[in-house]
């Protein structure tokens, strides 16, 4: 629990964030608020789950909530994770979760959720629901599905004020503290707000009083059903983003605001319609980038207003309350890269912060179905599996030396946390500064804030005397061997390929002479003329150095054999706006094509009309693979085979070409693992316990 007797609330600039707020008839300990977001957990890992919000309370934020939590089998976005309280047996594990939170004296949240037509209720084969039975029109697989959505009836509608209202009982049972209507992210009761989803001629349409009545009515029920032992909260989009031909925060969301005004105890604002919006990655919008939208609340209304924004730093939390623009500082990414940015805020330590990057790992872990994994913080989603986290580590067990060879990512992780428990570590990297892969994409266009991989690693290398670091230090593996260290663990990462794929895989075609590596890119090469970016990794390089390229004035075409821009995108919110950008910046686009070798001419091949034509550029650069360059493979075969080390383990992408966030992980395992750390806590759900 947060000790506030021990914060010297005077000289905090922060004290302001300190301060409990009443929502109803609870009172938050302070203004940090986890506001409802998925743990990718969902009711099938409880355990998992429980752990993850319970670090998240123990570092200090004074709300802690579920992600959305179905009140209905009607409402069932299988396979997403999420949670449920459909029946009384669903209410044991939600009030082992709540006991956890309030072990630490946060309040529990739970976000109360119908889809509408949104579900596709794919385990349960439920009619999906809507006003007016229309649907989104979509293009995103986990939305598609060949049935309709039913219009409500006038039973539907009675129907599901009861399931809320059964729910938010089940809620009371568990022991929450706020119970949670929501009208947001294009889901049901938003769905009413619509004027072009909710064509109805009762009084559940047409004015936007009318079209607002069905939320009204879910706030009278979940009102009625908690009899005043919990807050009532309402989860509401002010706007949807699409100028005048959507939900505009001015007009509707106002209006919306005026006619419910201090019927909810709280007010939980942000945007919506589509989750880009909502939240996009830190390449498309800054912090406290929702301002602008959720200011128009307070306005219009006596209750608390907690708002989102991609806030990371103090100074802009307490700027945006003081401004009068939210009264609790809402977070999801914040409280998952850092825990206890609460408590370290409160008690003065605000440069440990592991701010977050925004790169939306975490979201796109989601999308794909796992516990939410994150670039900074490798022990979200592990809380209770390895028994991992954000803070702690066990101490050393022996005098070991260790020697880590690489200062990117893997390495400085290891580094931190071996530092940590206790080890005499010697960090050794070739180049002039350390953070290898994550300090050379910080520079590309929209990364900037990958940089805080790097210095948050280094401002806590700093802190500890018994870690060693040596700059410009190439080490061959006759001089890791003379060292005299007892256990080496090779960072020293993949490099980017030049490589194509050819009709069985990846084969060894010479690359024409006008390719320029990655790596030289990396390294500031900017080419001339005009350039043809070949993309086969599909993730988000090829995106950013085609960005980079067309923002420096040069004619870009971007071959791929997929059917878009990066359709990684998809899962981390980005997709819709990668391809917006890139086009609007000139981009020419070769989709589902590929570059191959035939008679010693490179030639671009549809993939389904089989047509051919020239490559036409003056530089050619492949994204496709990252490899372990040969000296680091003879590095660590000459190391395995050594007779004066104790041990030698490769991390990182050293090990495994993968993204910064498996990098971070690696290292972070082998800090936990090394010297007879403990794997055994590795268990999983829910076939074990
Ligand atoms: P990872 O993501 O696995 O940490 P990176 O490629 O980002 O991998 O970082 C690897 C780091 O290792 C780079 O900074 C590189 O300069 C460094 N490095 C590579 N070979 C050696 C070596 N022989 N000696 C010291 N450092 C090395
Ligand atoms: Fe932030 Fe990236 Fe971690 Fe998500 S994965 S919390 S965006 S650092």
């Amino acid at each position: 629990m947060l000790d506030r007797s021990a914060i010297k609330k005077s000289n905090n600039p922060y004290s302001l964030l300190l301060e409990p707020i009443k929502i109803g008839p609870v009172t938050a300990p302070n203004r940090f608020y986890q506001t409802p977001f998925t743990s990718g957990a969902g009711f099938w890992r409880p355990k998992t789950r429980t752990a993850f919000r319970e670090v998240r309370a123990e570092g200090g934020w004074g709300v802690v909530n579920t992600g959305y939590c179905s009140i209905h089998p009607s409402s069932d976005p299988t396979p997403m994770p999420y949670s449920r309280l459909w029946s009384d047996q669903d209410v044991a594990e939600m009030a082992q979760m709540v006991d956890a939170i309030h072990k630490h004296g946060s309040l529990a949240g739970v976000e109360l959720w119908h889809g509408g037509e949104k579900t596709r209720n794919r385990y349960t084969r439920e009619a999906s629901l809507s006003p007016s039975g229309l649907m989104h029109v979509t293009n995103d697989l986990r939305q598609l599905h060949s049935f309709a959505s039913r219009e409500m009836r006038r039973e539907d509608i009675r129907q599901l004020l009861s399931w809320q209202k059964a729910a938010a009982k089940r809620a009371v049972m568990a022991g929450f503290d706020i119970v949670y209507v929501y009208a947001g992210m294009g889901f049901l009761p938003f769905q009413f707000l619509l004027d072009r989803m909710n064509t109805r001629t009762d009084e559940y349409g047409g004015t936007l009083e009318n079209r607002t009545r069905l939320l009204r009515e879910m706030l009278e029920v979940t009102k009625e059903a908690v009899e005043g032992r919990c807050a009532v909260a309402l989860r509401f989009s002010v706007d949807e983003g699409m100028g005048s031909e959507g939900f505009q925060a001015d007009t509707d969301a106002r209006e919306v605001v005026r006619l419910l005004s201090d019927l909810p105890d709280l007010w939980d604002v942000k945007l919506g319609g589509h989750g880009f919006n909502d939240c996009p990655s830190s390449r498309f919008m800054e912090t406290g980038y929702q301002e602008d939208f959720v200011k128009i609340v307070k306005q219009e209304t006596n209750r608390p207003v907690v708002g989102v924004g991609w806030f990371t730093s103090p100074d802009t939390m307490v700027s945006q309350i003081r401004r009068g623009v939210i009264d609790l500082v809402g977070a999801a990414r914040a409280t998952i890269a850092d825990p206890f940015l609460p408590k370290k805020v409160l008690e003065g330590n605000t440069e440990d912060i592991r701010e977050c990057i925004g790169c939306n790992i975490c979201f796109s872990t989601w999308v794909e179905g796992t516990p939410v994994r994150c670039t900074q913080n490798p022990t979200a989603g592990e809380e209770w599996r390895q028994g991992w986290h954000p803070e702690r580590i066990k101490p050393s067990v022996s005098d070991s030396t260790v020697l880590i060879v690489g200062g990117g990512p893997a390495g400085l992780e290891a580094a931190v946390w071996l530092g940590k428990r206790g080890y005499s570590v010697t960090l050794a990297e070739a180049g002039k500064e350390l953070g290898g892969r994550a300090a050379l994409e910080s520079r590309l266009p929209g990364l900037s804030s990958w940089s805080r991989i790097v210095d948050w690693r280094i401002g806590q290398l700093h802190k500890l005397p018994n870690v060693e670091i040596y700059l410009d230090s190439t080490l061959s593996a006759d001089q890791i061997q003379d060292f005299g260290f007892a256990h080496v663990a090779l960072a020293t990462g993949a490099l980017w390929d030049t490589l194509l794929p050819g009709s069985n895989g990846i084969t060894d075609l010479i690359p024409p002479a006008m390719t320029v590596p990655v790596n030289d890119i990396l390294h500031g090469a900017l080419p001339q003329g005009r350039i043809a970016i070949y993309d086969f990794d599909c993730y988000y390089l090829g995106s950013v150095i085609a960005e980079l390229f067309l923002r420096a004035g040069r004619d870009v075409e971007f071959i791929t054999p997929a059917s878009e821009i990066s359709p990684w995108a998809r899962t981390n919110n980005d997709h819709y706006l990668v391809q917006k950008r890139l086009i609007s910046l000139g981009l020419q686009t070769a989709f589902n094509h590929s570059v191959i070798l035939k008679n010693d001419t490179y030639l671009l091949k549809e993939t389904y009309s089989g047509k051919e034509r020239a490559l036409d550029c003056d530089a050619f650069v492949v994204v496709g693979r990252r490899t372990v360059p040969n000296t680091g493979r003879t590095m660590l075969e000459q190391l395995q085979d050594s007779k004066v080390l104790k041990s030698v383990t490769a991390i990182g992408d050293c090990d495994t070409p993968g993204m910064i966030a498996h990098a971070i992980y690696s290292g972070r395992k082998f800090a936990e693992t090394f010297d007879g750390g403990a794997d055994s806590t590795n268990r999983f759900e829910p076939w074990t316990s």
